[in-house]
């Protein structure tokens, strides 16, 4: 028996206006693989595997440290700049620090800054629900990569027209990675880390470009891709019990501090990800503070410890502010946003 036929339903939104709305296409959705998508990760991956074995055999070895060197300077583009910087606005950046992150973070491939973040405010908004763009709740390998390869739920695309940009938009860096996306990949995610060491050493370009281009560029995808997958499933909840995100100490390794995820959902707005002190397993912090001592990275947000130790006293709730994607979201209570008011440097 079917109940397809008459499947709408009254729903409230933002304004609390209530509307009608069909429901087949959520009832019905079925990911259908995007196959142009799926060959590029399979091109990406498979020519890894032929890189790693290429450094065994053939590369030179100043190729192989130039590969790692380049995952962890161009993963500060990621952490500093698309994560903390641009999702988040945990910190400001003056216009040469923004040139540097956009320009390592383009290097690190991961699509551009404003696709980036928007995926990104949504994930934290919504999470672990139908509009999150990763939801671990489809289980590892979706949330790893999976997402990347399937058409979105159309909660997912809904929710992306609603998300705040106009900071991103206002963003001259910003937009100019956007605009020119294409060719500053070729150049720099492409061109740069491959032809450096042809140039400089003399590489073979063939080994370079399977160590440095594919070898390298799977290494950084992961790395970034087990923050959604390996730090929503494995590690304690200290802040949080009722929601995915853990604090796992190999991803925080991996990705220079970003697997502190429990504190960092709790606390977005944080500049740190986490509640630690120390940089020894969150460089990216020590990066952000050496900006800050010659006065390029400014406005550092960060969480009182009376807040933490309040936050997580009330962990049995969850319901509580796992809905914010990052500082200047409405959801922020006025409590809370005094207080950090109250912290800026
Ligand atoms: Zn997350
Ligand atoms: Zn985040």
């Amino acid at each position: 028996m079917s109940s397809s036929k008459n499947n709408n339903c009254m729903i409230k939104d933002e304004n609390n206006t209530t509307k009608i709305e069909n429901n087949d296409e959520r009832q019905f959705y079925k990911p259908t693989i995007k196959w142009l998508d799926l060959t590029a990760q399979i091109f990406i991956h498979a020519g890894a595997i032929y890189g790693l074995y290429l450094m065994f055999i053939q590369a030179k070895l100043l190729t192989s440290f130039w590969a790692f060197f380049v995952v962890y300077a161009s993963g500060f583009g990621i952490t500093a700049g698309a994560h903390r910087l641009w999702s988040h606005r945990a910190y400001k950046a003056k216009w040469p620090l923004r040139l540097i992150l956009i320009i390592l973070f383009t290097i690190s491939g991961q699509k551009d800054v404003h696709a980036w973040a928007l995926d990104h405010r949504v994930h934290h908004k919504y999470s672990e629900t139908d509009s999150d763009p990763h939801n671990v709740k489809r289980g590892f390998f979706f949330a790893h990569v999976g997402w990347l390869i399937l058409t979105p739920h159309p909660d997912v695309v809904e929710k992306r027209k609603n998300v705040d940009l106009k900071d991103l938009d206002a963003d001259q860096i910003v937009m100019w990675q956007k605009r020119l996306y294409i060719p500053l990949f070729g150049l720099l995610t492409i061109g740069l880390p491959v032809f450096l060491p042809v140039y400089y050493w003399n590489e073979d370009i063939w080994t370079s470009f399977w160590v440095n281009f594919n070898f390298r560029f799977c290494v950084t995808l992961n790395m970034a891709f087990f923050v959604n997958s390996a730090a929503h499933m494995w590690g304690g909840r200290p802040y949080d019990k009722n929601i995915t995100p853990t604090e796992n100490l190999t991803v925080s390794i991996a990705t220079l501090g970003e697997g502190w995820h429990n504190y960092h959902h709790v606390f977005p707005w944080d500049y740190k990800t986490s509640e630690l002190g120390d940089y020894s397993l969150n460089i990216t912090t020590g990066f952000i503070d050496a900006f800050a001592n010659i006065g390029w990275a400014y406005d550092r947000k960060y969480v009182s410890s009376k807040m933490i130790k309040h936050r997580a006293t009330k962990n049995g709730d969850g319901s509580y502010n796992k809905n914010i994607w990052g500082y200047g979201d409405k959801d922020i209570t006025t409590e809370d946003h005094q207080e950090l008011e109250k912290m800026l440097d």
